[in-house]
């Protein structure tokens, strides 16, 4: 599956992923969580995704 849609590149690029990985059960939580809305662990960590943008 490529992304090949400049407007989509777009979105993502502004969105930026943006949330919290629970380092526990892995998790995806809201950037402004402090516990993992699953296991309740504090132990998280900011989703910092490169964006990797294939030429072509
Ligand atoms: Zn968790």
């Amino acid at each position: 599956m490529k992304i090949s849609d400049p407007v989509l590149i777009e979105i993502v690029k502004r969105r930026r992923l943006r949330f919290m990985i629970c380092r526990n059960c892995g998790a995806r939580n809201a950037i402004t969580a402090k516990k993992c809305r699953k296991c309740h662990s504090k132990n998280l960590r900011p989703k910092r995704t490169e964006i990797r943008a294939k030429k072509g």
